[in-house]
């Protein structure tokens, strides 16, 4: 029998975030409608909400380095290495499909083929960034130079065209390197670092990190130990956290609709974006779940409401990274995903496994192309879906980070990197839906990477218990 108490009680905190959105909407409206406020205003009035994101963000930090070095020094070399294994190839896959659907559908949809590029406004500037630009900075954001500059700061190399000049000069400085190059276009290249935590740097040492102090045995015990207790601390301030959600979130929700000037642009794009959504629509409620169904065998959709929550957290902060404490709290406290497996899989897979980005990359390229009545040849369109994957891995988990990746993929097709700006109107809705189904592949994906290594997990459980019986 449907216990009413029962169900209000374990979902109470759902409940009450739906109702907050619906409340943030309704409020949102309101004001819009009677009151006039002047920009100062709005930015006070977003306050709470900006509160919230502020205390993600802070927890991001502990969590990733401390549920990184406790699941990897868990695990002895051979099965993190297998269960890693499993988790790339369970992102890559889903990666590819996910571009895949996105270009099938823009390709039938054609939705920038009715318009031209110059009825839309170009909005905003876009920076000058090349494929082999953003592909060596991803590398080199893997090996920081420094692990506490990492914790907040990331690289970047900017372009900027520069007068023709003579000569090449190259000049290295503490944290900057420029370059002028002498080709028919002049550039200066410019790496340094800009604010954003560097996760993927963060999460390479602490792999390596974790997979050393967990061979030490003994030795390395009071570090696992420190990190196991860090862990623990870190998850009950995340809860914390969750009580205040549905405030800030009422507060993010009614403010950014106060906000919003041009509701004339989603006619104009609307059909590109109705293409973006029902491609994420079909990965998310089709193709995911499938995929899920068929390795896990169980009810997909129960594991999916399970992440409620989480997801709903996604689409209102629009940050898979912000959002990892809450998806780590449904994993496992929800779904029961074995916490070996979280540890490992969601930090990674919230840094590198965007399927929604991937899909919407492919699309927004594709859609760019049409405006500008590029024919697209299976040349072009192979090199939009590599890219596309290729941009997605280097996206942050950061709110728009897809747009500033968008540029690898128009510069690969030679598109001109500044109509990235024809679509930055609407980027902010689908931004968030992006990072739900970003958020729902990561999650799906701890289902499957722990049915794939039940036997290597039972195993562990097994040797586990033998050292306690018997030490010696
Ligand atoms: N906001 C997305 C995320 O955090 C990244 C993107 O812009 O696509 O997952």
């Amino acid at each position: 029998r449907w216990d009413c108490k029962r169900f209000l009680k374990n979902n109470w905190l759902l409940l009450s975030t739906v109702l907050a959105v619906v409340l943030g909407i309704g409020m949102g409206l309101l004001v819009r409608e009677y009151s006039k406020l002047s920009n100062l205003d709005k930015f006070y009035f977003a306050f709470p909400g900006e509160i919230l994101m502020r205390m993600l963000k802070l927890i991001i930090l502990p969590l990733i380095i401390s549920s990184m070095i406790t699941g990897v020094s868990a695990l002895d070399s051979k099965v993190s290495g297998k269960i890693g294994l499993r988790a790339v190839a369970y992102y890559f896959c889903t990666t590819v499909i996910a571009v895949v659907l996105g270009i099938i559908l823009v390709v039938s949809i054609k939705p920038g083929v009715s318009q031209k590029a110059d009825e839309l406004d170009r909005t905003g500037s876009s920076p000058e960034v090349t494929t082999v630009d953003a592909m060596l900075d991803l590398i080199r954001n893997m090996f920081p130079e420094n692990l506490v500059q990492a914790c907040f700061q990331q690289y970047k190399t900017q372009r900027e065209e520069v007068e023709s000049s003579s000569e090449s000069e190259i000049n290295t400085t503490g944290e900057s390197i420029t370059a002028v190059m002498n080709q028919t276009k002049e550039y200066k290249v410019e790496g340094s670092y800009s604010d954003g935590i560097n996760v993927l740097g963060l999460i390479v040492f602490c792999l390596v990190f974790g997979i050393v102090i967990g061979k030490m045995g003994e030795k390395g015990q009071v570090l696992v130990d420190f990190f196991n207790a860090l862990n623990d601390a870190t998850m009950q301030i995340v809860q914390i956290i969750m009580w205040y959600m549905p405030l800030g979130i009422l507060f993010l929700i009614a403010g950014k609709i106060i906000e919003v000037e041009d509701w004339e642009i989603f006619r104009k794009l609307g059909l590109y974006m109705a293409t973006v959504l029902s491609g994420l629509a079909i990965h998310s409620i089709v193709i995911l779940p499938l995929i899920y169904f068929l390795v896990v065998r169980k009810n997909p959709f129960r594991f999916a409401m399970g992440m409620a929550q989480a997801l709903l957290t996604a689409l209102m902060i629009s940050s898979s990274s912000a959002t990892l404490p809450i998806t780590f709290r449904c994993a496992e406290e929800k779904n029961r995903v074995d916490k070996r497996i979280t540890r490992f899989v969601l930090p990674v897979g919230a840094t590198i496994n965007m399927d929604g980005t991937a899909l919407y990359e492919a699309v927004a390229a594709v859609f760019i192309a049409q405006l500008n009545d590029l024919d697209l040849d299976i040349g072009k369109i192979i090199t939009i879906s590599v890219t596309a994957t290729a941009a997605s891995i280097g996206a942050a988990g950061v709110p728009q980070a897809g747009l500033v990746t968008m540029v690898i993929v128009l510069s690969a097709v030679g598109l001109p990197a500044e109509d990235v700006t024809l679509i930055v109107a609407v980027d902010w809705l689908l931004d968030r839906f992006r990072t739900m189904v970003n958020v729902l592949g990561d999650a799906y994906g701890t289902g499957i990477v722990e049915k794939l290594s039940k036997k290597e997990l039972e195993q562990m459980d097994v040797t586990s218990e033998v050292n306690v019986v018997n030490p010696f």
